[in-house]
Parts: C-alpha cells; sequence; structure tokens
C-alpha cells in the first residue's frame, strides 16, 4: 500500500498503539477526544527528548538558567499578558457542512481559482447541493462527490457562473478563505473565543451564588445577567497556563537577581500547557493539552535583531540533529499580517508533515512588551540596571532599561511527533525461508530511543537468562535503559524492537558459555557482530555517546 498522507498517520497512530508508545486517553470509556496518554516508550522518547532540550538549552550554557513554575498563576497575569482578553481565536461555522475552525488556518484561494467543494461521497455532495440551492438558491452542478460552478471573482466577492458564463448569474461575499475540509465558501461571521480552560479556586460554591444572583434578578435582561454572573463567576476564577512562557516574565527579577545574571541571559522551562482548542487535529499535533519547552532570552534593546537570527540558527540544528532527514526541516519569516500583538519579528521552524509544512516552533522576538506590561500591572519595577553602559537618553553612565526578549517557543509533544515520522521507516526484506517481507523500523536517534539495548537469550534455558539478567542489572547500574526479553523467537523479538526502535540487540547463545562473547545487531543495519562479553558494556556506552 502507497503512502497517503492520510494512510501514514493511521500507521503512525496504530503502531504507537502496538508498542506502547501513545494511547487514546481514558480508551475504555469511549476516549476523551484530543487527550493521549504516554505509554511505556512514549514516556520515555517524551523525557529523553525533553532531556536533550534542557541539557542544550541549561546545561551546557552559562547565559540559561531553569524554573519550573505552577501551572495555575495569579489571574492578573492574563489579564497583564493579554491572554484573558486577547487569548481568542477567530472562530467560523460553514453554513453548508456545519464544520467549526479556525479562520486564521483556513485555505485561502487566490482571484480567478475556481472553487469547488468536494464531499466525501455521492450523497453528501447531493444533501449539501439541496442546502445550497434551498439557502442561497443557486444550483452547483455535481460532479460525482464534487460540486462546481462557484469562481473567485476578486479579493472580496465569489460568484456562481452557469456553462462556462463570462458573467456570474450571482455574487456572494467572500471571507478570505474557504471551510478547509471541503472547500465551501458559505461561511458565518468571524466570532471569538477564549481558548484557556477556566477553573475556579477555594471553597467558594460559586453555582449557589449563581442561583441567589438569578433569583433576586429575575427582571434583568439576559446581557445584564450574564455580564452579573461573570462578575462572580471572575471573583474566583484561575486559569491553566496557556503556555510557559509568562512565568518567565513574572519571576525574571527573582530569578536574575538570587543567580545575579547578567544581560543577554535566558530563562528556560518546559511542562504542560492546556488551550482549549477548537480544532484539535493531526492525532497529538494540535491537542488540548501538550507540553512546550520556552526560553525567554533577555537582551539589550538594539540587539534584538542579532540573537534573533543567532537564536533561529541555533534552533534549527538542534531538532535536525535527531533526525535523520534534516532536509524535511525548514524556517518561515512570518510577514506583517501574522505576527501577535507583541511580537516584532517571528520564524517558525516548519517540519514537512504529511499534511504538508506545518509549525513545531516558533522563534519570536517579543520586544519588552511582557516585562513592561506586568510592571504596569504589578507596580513591581522589572527593569535592568547595566553600571557599565551609558544611558542613551541622558549620556549618563549607568544604563536602566527593560530588557528585549527573543523567545524560542517549541512543543515538546509535537517534537515527538515529527521524530516518529521521521523515523518511521519500512524496507523489504527477505525472511528466513526467503520470502519478501516488510520490515517496520523505528529508526530513532539512539539518545531519543526508548529502550537503549535488549538483551536477548537465545532460549529460555541451559543457563541463558541467568548470564542475560546479569547482563541487564550491570547495564542499569550504568544508567543504561536496558529490557531483558525472551518472549517469541528472536526472528519475532528482533522486529518488535525494530518497531521500538531500540537501536541495539544483544544475542546470549550457547557460545556464549563456551567463549564469553555474545552477538550485537544494529537496529538500523541489521549488521551482526561476535564481541567478547568484557568489552560489551564499554562498546554500548561509546556507541551511545557517540551518536
Ligand atoms: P499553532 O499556530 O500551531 O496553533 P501557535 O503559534 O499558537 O501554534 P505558540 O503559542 O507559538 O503556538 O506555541 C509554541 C509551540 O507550542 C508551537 O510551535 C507548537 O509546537 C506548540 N503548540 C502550540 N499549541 C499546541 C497544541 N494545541 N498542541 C500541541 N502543541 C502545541
Amino acid at each position: 500500500m502507497s503512502n497517503t498522507p492520510e494512510n501514514f498517520k493511521e500507521k503512525i497512530i496504530s503502531l504507537c498503539k502496538r508498542r506502547g508508545f501513545i494511547f487514546q486517553s481514558s480508551e475504555i470509556y469511549g476516549g476523551l477526544k484530543s487527550a493521549y496518554d504516554y505509554g511505556p516508550l512514549g514516556v520515555e522518547l517524551k523525557r529523553n527528548l525533553m532531556n536533550e532540550w534542557w541539557k542544550s538549552m541549561v546545561h551546557k550554557r552559562e547565559d540559561v538558567i531553569g524554573l519550573d513554575a505552577s501551572i495555575i498563576m495569579h489571574p492578573k497575569v492574563w489579564e497583564a499578558s493579554g491572554h484573558l482578553a486577547g487569548f481568542s481565536d477567530p472562530l467560523v461555522d460553514c453554513l453548508v457542512s456545519k464544520e467549526r475552525f479556525r479562520a486564521d488556518k483556513a485555505p485561502k484561494l487566490n482571484v480567478e481559482d475556481d472553487i469547488t467543494i468536494t464531499c466525501n461521497d455521492k450523497g453528501q455532495a447531493k444533501n449539501f447541493q439541496k442546502i445550497i440551492e434551498d439557502r442561497f438558491n443557486i444550483l452547483l452542478k455535481r460532479e460525482g462527490k464534487q460540486l462546481k460552478g462557484l469562481k473567485l471573482i476578486d479579493e472580496k466577492n465569489f460568484g456562481f457562473f452557469e456553462n462556462n458564463n463570462t458573467k456570474p448569474i450571482k455574487t456572494f461575499e467572500y471571507k478570505g478563505y474557504v471551510s478547509p475540509t471541503f472547500g465551501c465558501p458559505f461561511l458565518s461571521e468571524e466570532r471569538q473565543f477564549n481558548l484557556m480552560f477556566r477553573s475556579q479556586i477555594g471553597p467558594v460554591d460559586v453555582l449557589g451564588e449563581i442561583t441567589t444572583y438569578i433569583r433576586k434578578n429575575k427582571n434583568i435582561s439576559s446581557d445584564e445577567l450574564r455580564i452579573g454572573i461573570d462578575k462572580l463567576v471572575k471573583k474566583s476564577a484561575v486559569y491553566l497556563r496557556p503556555e510557559t512562557a509568562q512565568a518567565m516574565f513574572v519571576q525574571f527579577l527573582n530569578c536574575q537577581q538570587t543567580m545575579s545574571m547578567k544581560i543577554p541571559f535566558g530563562i528556560a522551562q518546559m511542562g504542560k500547557s492546556f488551550r482549549n482548542e477548537i480544532t484539535t487535529e493531526h492525532f497529538i499535533f494540535r491537542s488540548c493539552e501538550f507540553e512546550q519547552m520556552e526560553m525567554e532570552f533577555f537582551v539589550e534593546p538594539g540587539t534584538q535583531e542579532k540573537w534573533l537570527d543567532y537564536w533561529v540558527e541555533k534552533r534549527m540544528s538542534w531538532w535536525q540533529k535527531f533526525a535523520n532527514h534534516p532536509e524535511n526541516f525548514r524556517y518561515r519569516a512570518h510577514d506583517e499580517s501574522e505576527l501577535a500583538h507583541y511580537a516584532e519579528a517571528c520564524y517558525d521552524i516548519e517540519y514537512k508533515y504529511p499534511w504538508g509544512y506545518d509549525e513545531l516552533e516558533g522563534v519570536a522576538s517579543r520586544t519588552d512588551y511582557d516585562l513592561k506590561k506586568h510592571a504596569e500591572q504589578s507596580g513591581t519595577k522589572l527593569s535592568y540596571f547595566d553600571q557599565q553602559k551609558t544611558d542613551p537618553d541622558t549620556g549618563k553612565n549607568g544604563w536602566r532599561y527593560t530588557p528585549y526578549v527573543i523567545e524560542p517557543a517549541a512543543g515538546a509533544t509535537r517534537g515527538l511527533l515529527v521524530y516518529l515520522m521521521d523515523a518511521y521507516t519500512e524496507e523489504t526484506v527477505k525472511d528466513a525461508k526467503g520470502n519478501e517481507t516488510t520490515r517496520i523500523v523505528m529508526k530513532l536517534h539512539p539518545k531519543l530511543a526508548p529502550i537503549k539495548v535488549a538483551i536477548l537469550p537465545l532460549v529460555k534455558k541451559e543457563g541463558l537468562p541467568e548470564i542475560a539478567r546479569k547482563l541487564v542489572n550491570e547495564l542499569f547500574e550504568l544508567g543504561i535503559n536496558a529490557r531483558y526479553d525472551e518472549q517469541h523467537s528472536i526472528g519475532k523479538r528482533y522486529r518488535r524492537h525494530d518497531e521500538a526502535g531500540t537501536p541495539f540487540c544483544i544475542t546470549i547463545d550457547g557460545q556464549t558459555k563456551e567463549d564469553k562473547s555474545v552477538t550485537i545487531r544494529d537496529r538500523d543495519t541489521m549488521k551482526q557482530e561476535r564481541i567478547p562479553l568484557v568489552y560489551l558494556k564499554e562498546i554500548i556506552q561509546k556507541k551511545l555517546s557517540e551518536a
């Protein structure tokens, strides 16, 4: 079967379940939409990935320090950052299919493009044709599962054209995009939707307060009622953080002063974030609960361009380092209209997913927006004094300024998906009988691989399990995640570990007892080598550190 984008994604999802990388959350209850659990292999892969990020961002740099802040923060944080008001995405409904989607993610067309509505099957096409006829008074031409006859006239209008006529019979307002699933241009107005998850803190009985309030205000309008209830809820409302970044701004002074950091320096954090996403899509690519790896790098005003270039380049080479196909990563500069309200420039590091290039990490130049906003709201001076510098305004020695910020913000769970896709390989090989079969192998970078070494006694007797178990324990002592595996034939065990992405399999056989040698099998080349047991640990350590 050839790999269409859809079936490639399905293959990854199926392998993740089969091998214990990722499970649907609460599966036995029918699953929770867009929530996932990282299984025995997934949790290792995610931790390895995040640990590598931490090593490169914090442990291997003198100018970056770490932070692990609480997920629930003071609600004023979100007011200051603009998330409470502005962390909302424009949502649109398709008037024909009822599909709801984010306007900023919808496909855009070029002037003169034909607008073809593509349905799942003929039945649906007939149904949509009728809805459009009833509601908009035009009869689109149906060809199989496609509806035709619409065309984009200019940036603001599309028209219905019959029988190749050059003049439209009827025109409609073009919203700037079409619906993502069907390509339909009949859309509602945009509505704002807050992506933050809200909860209540403390022992307050909000429902009780709301009930009393409604009882007392029977005669007010629905709008007034809504405003009143909103005020009651907001009194004890807290929010799950939608990004890890804000804590680094809020704790800027504490971190800088306790560690005597000099600008430029960064504060890094990784952990869970939550967004009540409308369109959860592509497996773990966009989910409501996910993990981020973010760093705020504080720089002197005027130097931000240089540091933006520096971090874009650094982050790109980090992603590529662990990939089999570095050519599948690219940069994309945001144009003016895409920039967030706080950003003066931004690059996305994108990956070529089966559905096309899409974001993996954003590296933004966030100016001094966040520190200034938090300083204003909290009344705390969030600035930096550089004794060595001259104040450009006064010309005097010593300069107090609000630092500018460069932010590399990556998705850890999205990164995990990228590396699963990058690693997934199908190869045609010959089995023991000489027949061609497909070998599925996860070519995960050894530093990311969940299990580093599998120790396989050829048979479950003759003292081989004892030798194998001793070896596993010795590898544990060295901090190497080894697994003992005696189930099924040796061939099946190799295949299982190929799918798990285990870089090395060690086989203990009869000869091991005689001459104290073992075979080591390389996952990618399938080459087997006989080596003395005494050197094994050293060889494995060397292979893992060289990788
Ligand atoms: P997108 O445009 O894909 O919604 P974003 O630009 O809103 O992402 P940022 O706020 O820049 O994302 O977050 C930084 C990173 O966090 C993203 O590059 C992505 O890797 C990850 N991320 C953001 N939202 C999600 C999500 N819902 N699920 C998984 N990862 C996410």
